[in-house]
């Protein structure tokens, strides 16, 4: 991608941002559910685990209400990441509600994007069926993370 060498980068842990994020077909439903909910706001929350494995949802308050952007409530956000580190857990992934446009990030959702490590789920409530498409951003650059279900 770039010139630099990940690999020689202090802490890096060898993590491969193309691998699969896999996460249980009941959190998945869930996450859909807490979307849907939201409708037609934009819904918000946090997925836990370890490695790329998902193991716990964390439903978050979207202070913004509003149909085009979300905005964690930061003492919200702030008792779930105590509540991850306690089970020796990981922030993977952050997801949020496209409830009228598709699972593609917005030009705001890379500019807001500060979590380099986390993959950026979006889901678009647009159709009928609900879309659902992970995604990283690092340095104003968006790719792909696959997802794989399980269960
Ligand atoms: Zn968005």
């Amino acid at each position: 991608m770039t010139g630099n060498n990940l690999n020689d980068f202090e802490g890096y842990t060898g993590t491969v941002m193309s691998d699969k994020l896999c996460i249980p077909k009941g959190i998945f439903e869930d996450m859909l559910l807490h979307c849907r909910e939201a409708y037609p706001n934009e819904a918000c929350g946090i997925l836990a685990g370890k490695g790329k494995e998902v193991l716990k949802i964390y439903k978050m308050t979207n202070i913004e209400n509003s149909p085009v952007s979300y905005f964690m409530d930061s003492r919200e956000q702030f008792k779930v990441m105590k509540d991850i580190r306690e089970n020796n857990l990981s922030m993977l992934a952050i997801f949020h509600s496209h409830p009228s446009s598709p699972a593609y990030p917005s030009a705001k959702d890379l500019t807001l994007a500060s979590y380099e490590d986390s993959v950026y789920i979006i889901v678009s409530l647009m159709g009928k069926e609900p879309v659902a498409k992970g995604y990283s951003m690092r340095e104003g650059k968006i790719e792909e993370v696959g997802i794989a279900l399980e269960g």
